[in-house]
């Protein structure tokens, strides 16, 4: 027996419990893993707090990120003793997810924990670290170098943003912050960003193109932001896009694409292949300080994740919060 968050459906929306399942309760799947750790992203705030339909079956347990112990597998890669990783997949969506003390999925959605790293850790990283890291590498694959000027990150003490800052800190980059807390940039800086800007900036009125000041972006926001963003890159430069926390829109022009060159690179997570995220994976083992994932790391309990995804949707959540089972 293990203990569960679940959601059902109810006339007003829905409801959220703490429940006592049983394996036989568990979705279909050939991994069955212990969870030691879950997290709380964006979207688990959405799930949870029922703000946008990203839950497709009820009742559900939530929480799209879980890493533990594999107890039994059937798969022929993996095997009981395990430590895996799991992000996405439609997990905590449409698949009982992350927030119960066990959880059964396809093997083929599991990534193994880096060696150097626990399981605490990648889910101090979760799906928004992870998603961070894609970005990062989406930019590279765009050519974008150290030397070639300074890269926003936007939604910057959020979790994709503080762990963008740390890796492309510690690869070199110059960082500059989008922020709507200013009470964060000691926090920002010691992450390893130069440069604070105040978010209301990319808020304004949007100019085809505006001056040109970042070599490249990593955009967890979104709608006004990411359209002000992409009239202010540089030559040739380009954003990865990730985010909606402003909104699902984008008021933008194409005068930046076709005057100067910039590309616009769609970030998906949920449904990246196998070698994507083994090489995501790898790469944040390798790219990114633990000192500094420590420093914007809380740690919570199955208990206060209402109250954690009511903050993560309010914008209140800095850095990244880990759920211990
Ligand atoms: P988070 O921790 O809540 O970070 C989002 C940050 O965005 C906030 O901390 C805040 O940063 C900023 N923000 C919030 N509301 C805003 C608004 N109205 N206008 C401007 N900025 C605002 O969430 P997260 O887990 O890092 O996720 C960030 C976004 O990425 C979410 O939209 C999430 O759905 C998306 N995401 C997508 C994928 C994918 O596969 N594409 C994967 C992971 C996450 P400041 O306080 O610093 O301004």
């Amino acid at each position: 027996q293990f203990r569960a968050i679940l959601v059902s459906k109810t006339e007003k929306g829905q409801k959220l419990d703490f429940v006592t399942l049983g394996e036989a309760d568990l979705m279909p799947g050939d991994v069955t893993v212990a969870v030691e750790h879950s997290t709380v992203n964006y979207k688990d705030g959405l799930a949870v707090t029922g703000r946008a339909p990203i839950i497709r079956h009820y009742p559900l347990i939530p929480g799209i990120d879980f890493a533990g112990t594999v107890v039994e597998s059937g798969h022929r890669l993996i095997k009981a003793g395990d430590k895996v990783i799991l992000n996405g997949w439609g997990v905590g969506e449409g698949h009982h997810g992350g927030y119960a003390g066990l959880a059964r999925v396809k093997g083929d959605w599991l990534v193994a924990v880096p060696d150097t790293m626990t399981t605490a850790q990648t889910m101090a990283i979760g799906t928004a670290g992870y998603t961070a890291m894609l970005c990062i590498i989406a930019l590279e694959r765009q050519g974008v170098k150290p030397e070639d000027g300074e890269i926003l990150v936007t939604g910057a003490a959020g979790g994709v943003g503080s762990i963008a800052i740390a890796v492309l800190s510690k690869l070199g980059y110059k960082v500059a912050a989008s922020t709507g807390r200013p009470e964060e940039e000691a926090f920002l800086k010691s992450l390893g960003a130069s440069t604070i800007i105040d978010r209301n900036e990319f808020s304004g009125p949007v100019k085809a193109l505006a001056k040109a000041r970042f070599a490249g972006a990593v955009d967890a926001v979104g709608s006004t932001t990411l359209a002000n963003v992409l009239s202010q890159i540089l030559p040739e430069g380009a954003v990865a896009a990730c985010g909606l926390a402003q909104g699902m829109d984008l008021p933008a022009s194409v005068a930046p694409f076709i005057l100067r060159g910039v590309k616009l690179i769609g970030i998906n997570s949920v449904t990246a292949a196998l070698t994507r995220r083994v090489e995501a994976w790898s790469r944040l083992a390798h790219d990114l300080d633990m000192t500094k994932l420590k420093e914007l790391t809380s740690h919570a309990k199955l208990d206060d994740v209402a109250a954690l995804a009511a903050d993560i949707i309010a914008g209140k959540i800095r850095g990244r919060v880990v759920i211990d089972l």
